[in-house]
């Protein structure tokens, strides 16, 4: 079970982590897009974070709407829409809950994960977080179908959003800004897999 208390540890470590890797995540997208997505995220979480204590006595869908709106309304570019989104669908997922089993946390990402997939119409391959989300959802997927532990689900899915976002170096962009430079977007990070990879790992060591 990953209770509420974790839930929020993960916002806050994933906030954490998006301000270490601030200027990582901008150099990112100064090769590929416009040099703001450490800035856009670091931004959009900090404002998230100072919300937390009004919704911390409340159910983790509420937690995350709260997430979700805020991240909508202070994140211009397309991460803004896009976290907003995972957070918002992941939120409805678990409305009213306290706790999450293995099963309630696969449904949550899953959820976020078709979120940004309709919003974004991305696909596997495109460059983009999709890239790194997916195959870490149906990792996890897998995973939990086996009846394995939630910590041991997560660090293969951790490794899979790995795998996922070395494999967005060689790809062409298709879709958000770096699509504009074509076969010079190749041999680059995407930024947004990025930090959707930062998202995850800090997931992981909060059930650690
Ligand atoms: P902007 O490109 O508007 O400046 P950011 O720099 O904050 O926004 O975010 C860029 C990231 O957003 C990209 O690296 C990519 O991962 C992600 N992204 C862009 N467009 C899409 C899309 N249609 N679907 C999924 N992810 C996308
Ligand atoms: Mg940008
Ligand atoms: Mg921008």
């Amino acid at each position: 079970m990953v209770d509420k208390e974790q839930i929020l540890q993960w916002l806050q470590g994933f906030a954490t982590k998006i301000e270490q890797n601030k200027e990582y995540l901008t150099e990112l997208d100064a090769a590929i897009g416009d040099a703001d997505h450490g800035i856009n995220m670091d931004r959009g979480f900090k404002k998230a974070i100072a919300q937390l204590p009004n919704v911390a006595d409340q159910d983790i869908g509420s937690i995350l709407k709260t997430v979700s709106m805020t991240l909508i309304s202070s994140i211009g570019g397309a991460s803004g829409p896009l976290y907003g989104t995972f957070f918002l669908r992941a939120s409805t997922v678990v409305a009213g809950k306290h706790k999450l089993a293995a099963q309630d946390l696969l449904e949550m990402l899953q959820a976020g994960l078709d979120g940004v997939l309709q919003r974004g119409k991305a696909q596997m391959g495109d460059k983009t977080m999709v890239d790194v989300l997916s195959p870490a959802v149906v990792a996890f997927g897998q995973c939990v179908g086996t009846g394995a532990v939630m910590l041991v689900a997560m660090q293969q899915a951790v490794a899979a959003a790995q795998e996922g976002l070395q494999n967005t170096i060689p790809m062409l962009a298709k879709k958000g800004r770096a699509s504009y430079l074509g076969e010079r977007s190749v041999g680059h990070q995407d930024p947004g897999a990025t930090s959707s990879y930062l998202m995850l790992k800090s997931l992981l060591e909060t059930l650690e």
